[in-house]
């Protein structure tokens, strides 16, 4: 990436920075309040339970040492492990790790995981290291949070610029402080070393399969609709990948770089060979017209994904959206004001907690053959990926018409209807705290 463009792509995420934590702390205390909750109940729940901050100095190869700065958040542990992902990135804040954490919590709970929620980030442009740096950054960051994780206490798997391959360098620095292998330590590893078949594809398995039933509810025939995605990371493309042989048409794709546009569809087959092992961006492809990232949001199409990063959609990209399903692959693509635009709208909102489950579904089911150490078949994991987020679509549109509220809010009741049981089931509420007065 050139500097230039990385500039572009750094103001593109800052410029409608909003508080995630600060957001998603509401929508937590409006959906506990919904649900006839006692306050005590959103108390409970507004914090994790433990941040961690690491320092991680790295020896860069030019002779110098540059110290990083690291998190990681585990926010409830009633269900089990918490679980979650890394994210590298240089915009990483205390904040964004705590909110994305509750995040895991919520859409574990909705697709019924016998895990709690975690989120780990390192504040770092992982386009600026070298390949020996990130491996050292990625074995230091371990090293650091060494106390806290473990296949029975949290367990980390990839987000944004992180993937197979520096899952299996934290598992192998794992497994030489621990002296013996310990696969179930993270997921999302490499398959050789334990990873699950079915894992590298299973997110965008699973936003496809909620929006297959989104469409459903619409009446919306997908053989006939197009769709338009940001971001073509490991989400985005694996979305394209299977809305594609669904046969929707995908006019645009754009990335931190820019965008493509075709209207009569974008040749997905042959775009992900060109980008390839991640060796080139989306919007370098030549078979296509530019497209930037705002107009990509005004697009005439049926089905609207943001897949790459935070606050994508919001008061100025909203009023713009013509899409009738939107379907949030990334976390945290809506701020509020968005939300409104896209309620006013009737905008069907497939919300992140539900739509992108299929990932920590699958890091379940790697974590599960890892514990027995016996693996599956990948017809097998995809089948009972499918279950688990019908499960979830199916819990969340009663929800929805139960309470006759917006879908992020009957997700969000969805998860913390579930996490209140156990809660309660360990005596941290009474009865009490089940009703308002
Ligand atoms: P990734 O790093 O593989 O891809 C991110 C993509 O977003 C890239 O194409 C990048 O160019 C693009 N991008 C970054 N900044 C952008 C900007 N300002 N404008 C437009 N595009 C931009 O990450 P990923 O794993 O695909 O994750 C994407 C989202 O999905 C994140 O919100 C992540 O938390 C969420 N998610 C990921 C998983 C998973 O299994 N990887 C699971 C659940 C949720």
């Amino acid at each position: 990436m050139t500097k230039n463009n990385h500039d572009k792509a750094e103001a593109d995420i800052t410029t409608q920075g909003q508080n995630p934590y600060e957001i998603v702390k509401s929508l937590l205390k409006e959906s506990v309040h919904t649900l006839g909750l006692n306050e005590n109940v959103y108390h409970v729940l507004k914090k994790p339970m433990r941040m961690f901050e690491v320092s991680i100095p790295v020896r860069m190869d030019d002779g110098s040492i540059e110290n990083f700065t690291g998190y990681r958040s585990q926010h409830i542990d009633i269900l089990g492990p918490t679980k979650g992902g890394i994210r590298f990135h240089p915009k990483v804040t205390v904040d964004e790790v705590k909110a994305l954490s509750i995040w895991m919590s919520l859409k574990a709970a909705i697709v019924d995981l016998p895990f709690g929620g975690g989120k780990g980030g390192v504040i770092v442009d992982p386009e600026k290291l070298s390949e020996r740096e990130l491996e050292t950054l990625s074995r230091t960051y371990i090293r650091k949070i060494t106390p806290i994780i473990g296949p029975q206490k949290d367990i980390p798997a990839p987000d944004v610029n992180t993937n197979p391959e520096v899952m299996g360098w934290m598992v192998d620095e794992f497994d030489q402080l621990r002296g013996y292998n310990i696969p179930g330590m993270v997921t999302g590893k490499p398959i050789i070393i334990g990873g699950s078949l079915g894992r590298l594809e299973a997110t965008g398995r699973g936003v496809v399969i909620t929006i297959r039933e989104a469409a459903r509810v619409l009446d919306l025939d997908l053989s006939n609709a197009t769709a338009a995605l940001q971001g073509f990371g490991n989400v985005g493309s694996m979305t394209a990948k299977f809305l594609h042989e669904l046969g929707v048409k995908i006019v645009a794709v754009t990335d931190a770089k820019g965008g493509i546009y075709n209207k009569e569809g974008l040749d997905i087959p042959d775009l992900l060979d060109f980008v390839g092992d991640k060796e080139n961006y989306a919007s370098d492809y030549k078979n296509a017209d530019p497209i930037t990232n705002e107009e990509m949001f005004g697009l005439d199409v049926d089905i609207l994904i943001p897949a790459a990063i935070e606050n994508q959609v919001n008061k100025q990209t909203a009023p713009t959206i013509k899409a009738k399903i939107l379907a949030e692959a990334a976390n945290g693509p809506t701020t509020p004001e968005g939300d409104k635009i896209l309620e006013e709208k009737g905008i069907f909102v497939i919300p992140d907690i539900l739509c992108n489950a299929g990932g920590v579904t699958v890091s379940y089911f790697e974590w599960v053959q890892n514990n027995m150490n016996y693996y599956w078949k990948e017809d097998e994991i995809n089948k009972k990926l499918e279950e688990k987020m019908l499960f979830g679509f199916e819990s969340v549109t009663e929800m929805r018409k139960e309470k006759d509220c917006r879908m992020r809010d009957a997700a969000y009741m969805v998860g913390i209807n579930h996490l209140v049981k156990a809660m309660h089931a360990r005596g941290w509420i009474k009865d009490s705290d089940l009703s308002q007065s």
